[in-house]
């Protein structure tokens, strides 16, 4: 079974390439930047909170995002596997998953790093114009990312997980099959 979590800055193309590969290896694909942007679109009380918090370019409460995960993970398990996409964001998160995986007996993942440089990713995001995507919010995201999000890749390296890193600039398909070939490599059965 394959229990992939993509992981790295914003803009850096994990929503692309986990889409991809959730196809290709048929997995259940889990955006929350997607689930939140659906929350945002209704008339409720948390869509309006969330589309607040999402404007601003901040992140969402853990407890909020852990219970979301939990829900999607325990509801839509596949037989061949899981993608991750946009969580864990912080080392909270990364601690409440770990006992989220356990609990379901789905332990041993493998997290896809995929990473750009600075430039690169405000260039992307200029140019995808999303409401959150103004230059200074776009600013505020890499701050949280560089303070807060990286440290959970510090986490997964403190605690022996098999991290896999994807150099994130170049041609889509060829950015996916590396990442494929390098999951070949790691996974354990
Ligand atoms: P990007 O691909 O640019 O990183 P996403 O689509 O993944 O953006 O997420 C958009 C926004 O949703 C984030 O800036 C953040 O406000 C919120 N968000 C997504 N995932 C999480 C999370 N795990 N914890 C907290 N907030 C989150």
């Amino acid at each position: 079974m394959y229990k992939l979590i993509i992981f790295g800055p914003p803009g850096v193309g994990k929503g692309t390439q986990a889409e991809l590969l959730s196809q290709k290896m048929n997995l259940f694909h889990f955006s929350t930047g997607n689930y939140l942007r659906d929350l945002t679109l209704r008339d409720t009380e948390l869509g309006k909170k969330v589309k607040n918090i999402l404007d601003r370019g901040e992140l969402v409460p853990d407890d909020v995002m852990n219970e979301i995960i939990s829900d999607a993970l325990r509801n839509n398990i596949k037989d061949k596997g899981f993608i991750l996409d946009g969580y864990p964001r912080t080392v909270n998160q990364a601690i409440a998953l770990d006992d989220i995986l356990k609990s379901l007996n789905l332990q041993d993942i493998i997290i896809i790093y995929l990473n750009v440089n600075d430039e690169e990713i405000l260039k992307r995001l200029l140019l995808r114009g999303r409401s959150d995507d103004s230059e200074e919010i776009i600013k505020k995201r890499l701050i949280i990312y560089k303070e807060t999000t990286s440290k959970v890749l510090d986490y997964y390296k403190e605690n022996g997980k098999k991290i896999i890193e994807i150099n994130g600039i170049g041609e889509i398909n060829e950015i996916n099959e590396n990442i494929i070939s390098e999951i070949m490599k790691n996974i354990k059965f």
